[in-house]
């Protein structure tokens, strides 16, 4: 569905909440200019701006938005490949398993269970310092201390 005119003040339309971080319906509490409104999500509450998605520009230049848009992306990507990397890693079902203690010393392709990071699991390990990859990122610990 594409838009080309506000939806009149009072009146609910469905637009992407952030806060909800889905799909909600939203109540247009006022229009701010011939392209935007003001609207509130009718399930948290939170107020937004929306905006009429805006024809090109006159020089052509790409919309700024984009830019932001796209590294975003880039962002999400990366968070969904360092995802894939630590369930490839927890799914292997030979390497054995530790709890990390700093005094204990680890070999790499352990399962590493973290008071405070959780399960992880070492990638690297050199004389005092492990490489551990958990789920939400990949620390430097140390280890095999006297
Ligand atoms: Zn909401």
């Amino acid at each position: 569905m594409t838009m080309n005119t506000l939806p009149p003040v009072a009146k609910s339309f469905f637009a992407f909440c952030k806060k909800c971080d889905a799909d909600r319906y939203h109540v247009v509490l006022a229009h701010t200019s011939a392209t935007s409104a003001k609207i509130k999500c009718e399930i948290c509450g939170s107020q937004k701006t929306f905006s009429l998605p805006k024809a090109q520009t006159k020089t052509g230049k790409p919309l700024t938005g984009a830019a932001a848009k796209k590294r975003e992306q880039t962002l999400s990507s990366r968070k969904s490949s360092h995802r894939n990397e630590y369930e490839m890693l927890m799914s292997d079902e030979k390497a054995p398993t530790a709890s990390y203690n700093m005094k204990g010393k680890f070999e790499k392709n352990t399962k590493l269970q973290h008071p405070k990071f959780g399960m992880g699991f070492v990638k690297d390990a050199l004389t005092d310092k492990i490489e551990v990859v958990f789920e939400d990122e990949v620390r430097t610990l140390i280890h095999n201390r006297p």
